[in-house]
């Protein structure tokens, strides 16, 4: 009864969770990555060496390396944080409430590895009205070849 459901391959795409165990994170990631992409750090506000970026591009996950944001929903908000106005598509951040610190926040981590990237808040610019509020630390940058 259990032919042909054997054939798993995960080649299909980016929608296939990557699930690792803590040590095995510790030992992908840096230690500052692993602060904030496992275990929901803040990096400093203006540190990110993603802040400013020349080009155009794909930001990807740090962890999996998944493709998050595109350069082109990228904005400067002056908050300190690279912020963007939505994800490059439906369903590679996931969104979370996050009540600790005394505030009501969403919460957003990508959606392949459950990776802490940020907050989204609703006070970004059109047309969306988002801003997505990144860790420089939770994502790579990948310029477009030009
Ligand atoms: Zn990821």
């Amino acid at each position: 009864m259990s032919d042909g459901a054997a054939t798993q391959r995960s080649e299909s795409g980016d929608s296939d969770r990557m699930e690792l165990t803590d040590a095995e994170w510790k030992q992908r990631l840096t230690p500052e990555r692993y602060a904030v992409l496992r275990q929901k750090g803040t990096e400093p506000a203006w540190s990110g060496e993603l802040l400013h970026v020349e080009g155009s591009g794909t930001f990807t996950c740090g962890g999996c390396g998944a493709a998050l944001f595109s350069s082109d929903t990228k904005f400067e908000s002056g908050s300190g944080w690279p912020s963007f106005t939505e994800a490059l598509a439906e369903g590679t951040v996931e969104e979370h409430h996050d009540r600790s610190f005394g505030m009501v926040r969403t919460e957003i981590t990508c959606a392949r590895c459950g990776g802490h990237l940020g907050h989204v808040f609703p006070d970004g610019p059109a047309p969306t009205g988002q801003r997505y509020c990144v860790n420089s630390l939770s994502i790579d940058f990948e310029p477009e070849p030009t």
